[in-house]
């Protein structure tokens, strides 16, 4: 037996209790307007058949397909072709022909769109030719108050399904929409944002900074030959001295804080409402305690830190310049020795040492 997952097994799902509910409310709709009629047997037995079994075979049938997808589509085309025999077989009957035709039009368009709606009609008027052609059916031009109250269900309550089931569509899509974006900024091996989330989050720091005239900090952290860690111990040892930086980043700054993965060994904070000198001190901190970690696995590996600083500015016009002056204090903290924290302050370069800048 094949399992066919995805999408296709889903909408089978969703269709076969929208489709029990229907078929049985269409049972009692289409049976009022036939029984009048004196039907034969075989007529009886296939409303029946067509009202309270098929809905269970259509859905076995979609489930065993190769492309439960496609199945589905068949089966709400046979669907449609049932509809219009049933309206040629009660005579057209206004109110409950009405009531099926239109039904099926809705579950045809919510399923595919103005195409599917076409092909239905198009199987309808096949159904209603194959129900001509059966029945030679006169024109019934009038529908009994017996009848009329048969077909309320179905009207109220087949809507209110399809409804509840596109909501619930609906639902599901955003819920997977927002992980996605929520993934798309995501670094996959830190969890921490990514170059792209980071820097979206940078634009938004700078534009308030601006509004409110506040200040902050961002920080570039890049550890020192971190090569070498990887050519010596390896990219596994490598990664999970990435891990380590990322983890330590979580735990020592403010909820406030952002920090990102700017790419490679490279990492990035804003620290909001911070003055530079106190973002120095935290950073300085974080470069002293990452130092003294010990990796288990490589009890010799000592991993340092060069973290540059920028306050923001309020002479720059665009968020890029103030990650200009961090890489500069960067470079700067790689070009004068490496396991340190060098502030950029009023194009200055500045050491940070002994927490005082
Ligand atoms: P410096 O002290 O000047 O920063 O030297 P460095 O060796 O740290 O700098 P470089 O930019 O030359 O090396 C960064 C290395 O980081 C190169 C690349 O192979 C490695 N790298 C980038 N992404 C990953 C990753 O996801 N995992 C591991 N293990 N290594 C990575
Ligand atoms: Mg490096």
């Amino acid at each position: 037996m094949h399992h066919n997952g995805g999408k296709g097994l889903s909408l089978a799902r969703r269709l076969y209790t929208s489709r029990i509910l229907g078929l049985a409310l269409g049972l009692i709709c289409v049976g009022a307007a036939i029984i009048p009629l004196n039907p034969p047997r075989w007529l009886l037995a296939l409303m029946v058949f067509n009202g309270l079994i098929w809905p269970h075979l259509a859905y076995q049938w979609a489930r065993r397909s190769h492309t439960p997808y496609h199945a589905e589509h068949r089966n709400l085309l046979i669907d449609s072709f049932m509809g219009g025999f049933w309206v040629a077989a009660m005579q057209f009957n206004p109110l409950p022909s009405t009531a099926t035709l239109s039904m099926m039009a809705m579950n045809n368009v919510a399923i595919g769109g103005s195409r599917f709606l076409l092909a239905g009609f198009v199987a309808q008027l096949l159904g209603m030719g194959i129900g001509l052609l059966i029945f030679f059916p006169v024109f019934i031009p009038q529908t009994s108050p017996v009848q009329m109250y048969a077909c309320l269900p179905l009207l109220t309550l087949h809507p209110l399904a399809l409804g509840w089931i596109c909501f619930r569509q609906a639902h599901t899509l955003g819920k997977h929409k927002r992980e996605l974006l929520a993934l798309s900024r995501t670094d996959s091996l830190t969890g921490l944002l990514n170059h792209g989330g980071w820097k979206d989050a940078l634009d938004i720091e700078f534009h308030r900074c601006q509004r409110q005239q506040g200040g902050g900090a961002i920080a570039l952290i890049d550890i020192d030959h971190f090569k070498t860690i990887n050519d010596t111990y390896g990219h596994v040892a490598g990664d999970s001295v990435l891990r380590q930086l990322s983890k330590m980043l979580k735990q020592s700054l403010r909820a406030s804080d952002v920090a990102g993965r700017y790419g490679g060994d490279e990492f990035c904070v804003i620290l909001p409402d911070v003055p530079l000198a106190h973002a120095a001190q935290a950073m300085d901190a974080l470069r002293d305690r990452f130092s003294g970690l010990g990796y288990e696995q490589n009890p010799a590996l000592k991993v340092s830190l060069s973290i540059g600083l920028a306050a923001f500015n309020p002479m720059h016009s665009e968020a890029i310049h103030w990650l200009n002056d961090a890489d500069e204090a960067l470079y700067a903290a790689k070009t004068t020795g490496r396991n340190r924290v060098i502030c950029h302050a009023d194009g200055l370069v500045q050491r940070v040492a002994m927490g005082a800048v």
